[in-house]
């Protein structure tokens, strides 16, 4: 079986970067900017926003955090986003969430100018994804995409199931794998049969979040596998099918799958980077 190594891509997709940020610098110019913005202590939250800070500054390019107490009101916060709007240091802006429930985590995130939009989730964006014509991807389905690319994984005409349907990954990977010309069934909580959609797939992307929730035996055999999810089980990360129980089955049985861990999430973390790289680029037309 080929693995879909994300963290090995993750590497060069990062290196690429590294090395264009830094002819920027040779050349005197401005660098790239990533503005990130956490309310509240929660610890995953506080070490999601440390690792992308590290991973900014290890590549080059120049990182802002702005840490707000658990109290912080939605004015306060908006405020804050208007004046990283206006800040022509600043090319990409990131909150982190969730947010506290007190805030509208909507008015927060349709705040952001979506020409400054690092996750890539504004409804603008989303929308001009859905027409073709993208500013910047959103991180993890367009980290997906790349990786099916990166090992040319061949998408036309062939049928791919996506398990789930939210805004973050589903919806969007979705639509990303439709205009690489792949037929795409989206499955979700209420689809009456899913071994069976999934059967008949020739590419299945899960994220749903639930362990087990395919066995290998519900793949076809030579399909390709990629697991988005990050679950827990008795022997620590896993996907919805990808465990170090069902391992060694899938590995005899597909043609490529995403180990969990080190397939989509380093993607993810890599295409946020590549987005502060774009969006700086577009800034700077
Ligand atoms: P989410 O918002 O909870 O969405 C889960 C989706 O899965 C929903 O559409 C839900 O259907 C569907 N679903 C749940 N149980 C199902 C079942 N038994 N059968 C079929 N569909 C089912 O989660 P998310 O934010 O999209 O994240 C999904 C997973 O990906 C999580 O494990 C998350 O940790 C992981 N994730 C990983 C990365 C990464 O970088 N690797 C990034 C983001 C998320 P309904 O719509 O009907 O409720």
């Amino acid at each position: 079986m080929l693995l879909l190594d994300g963290k090995k891509t993750a590497q060069e997709i990062k290196q690429n970067i590294a090395e264009e940020v830094s002819s920027l610098q040779q050349n005197g110019k401005r660098l790239p900017k990533l503005a990130l913005v956490l309310v509240g202590d929660r610890p995953d939250s506080l070490s999601y926003v440390n690792s992308k800070e590290k991973n900014c500054l290890s590549l080059g390019m120049a990182c802002e955090k702005h840490h707000l107490p658990s109290d912080t009101t939605e004015e306060s916060l908006l405020t804050l986003i208007r004046q990283l709007n206006e800040d022509p240091a600043v090319d990409g802006i990131l909150v982190q969430l969730p947010i506290p429930e007190h805030i509208h985590t909507d008015h927060v995130l349709e705040a952001v100018d979506f020409r400054k939009d690092a996750d890539g989730l504004h409804h603008v964006n989303l929308g001009l994804m859905l027409m073709g014509d993208p500013y910047v991807l959103p991180c993890t389905p367009n980290g997906i995409l790349q990786l099916l690319k990166r090992y040319q994984i061949p998408m036309a005409g062939k049928k791919a199931v996506v398990v789930g349907r939210s805004m973050l990954v589903g919806a969007p990977t979705a639509i990303l794998l439709q205009q690489q010309n792949a037929t795409v069934t989206q499955c979700h909580s209420h689809t009456l049969n899913l071994v069976e959609e999934c059967r008949n797939a020739d590419i299945v992307v899960t994220a749903a979040g639930v362990p087990g929730l395919l066995r290998p035996q519900d793949l076809r055999e030579s399909a390709v596998l990629v697991d988005v999810a990050m679950n827990h089980d008795a022997d620590g990360l896993c996907g919805d099918v990808y465990s170090k129980t069902t391992a060694s089955a899938l590995e005899q049985r597909l043609y490529a799958a995403t180990p969990v861990p080190g397939g989509v999430g380093p993607m993810t973390i890599a295409m946020l980077m590549y987005n502060v790289l774009e969006l700086y680029r577009k800034h700077e037309q």
